[in-house]
């Protein structure tokens, strides 16, 4: 279905005729207070451009796969992981995601992360880490600290 040309922002990180959505299904993956629009989903674009809004203290799945994630924050502040390296965030960073790098988002206590994903509309199946991995990941103290927010 193609999309009317324009949807005016009703909000933030609200639009018209955007429908708030599930992040995934629940139990399919670990996540927390998260939700997720499809801003942009025409066949004839290659990518989809969605918008995910991180409630204070919730966090999207530990992942990786082969397609990679075109970020803009653009309401609040949080952290993400990239590989084994955890970056402060807010509002108007750009993140790139690569193959195969680890990542997760977080919305700081207290503030809520809204950020922008562009994604492949033909992509792979995100993995989640197995027990060695987590392990080898959290070898990495600012790694553990970060994947241990939620406490
Ligand atoms: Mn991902």
């Amino acid at each position: 279905m193609v999309a009317p040309d324009r949807r005016a922002a009703t909000g933030r990180g609200q639009w018209a005729d955007v429908d708030t959505l599930r992040y995934k299904a629940a139990g399919s993956a670990p996540f927390r207070d998260i939700t997720r629009q499809l801003l942009f989903d025409d066949p004839q674009l290659a990518c989809q451009l969605r918008y995910f809004e991180v409630a204070a203290g919730g966090f999207s799945t530990l992942e990786r796969h082969e397609h990679l994630h075109a970020v803009m924050i653009l309401n609040g502040r949080g952290h993400c992981l990239i590989g084994d390296t955890v970056h402060a965030v807010a509002e108007r960073d750009l993140i790139r995601i690569g193959p195969l790098q680890w990542h997760q988002f977080r919305a700081d206590q207290g503030e809520p992360l809204g950020f922008l994903c562009m994604v492949n509309a033909v992509r792979d199946r995100p993995q989640l880490p197995s027990a060695q991995e987590l392990a080898a990941l959290e070898s990495n103290p600012s790694v553990a600290a970060f994947l241990r927010a939620d406490g």
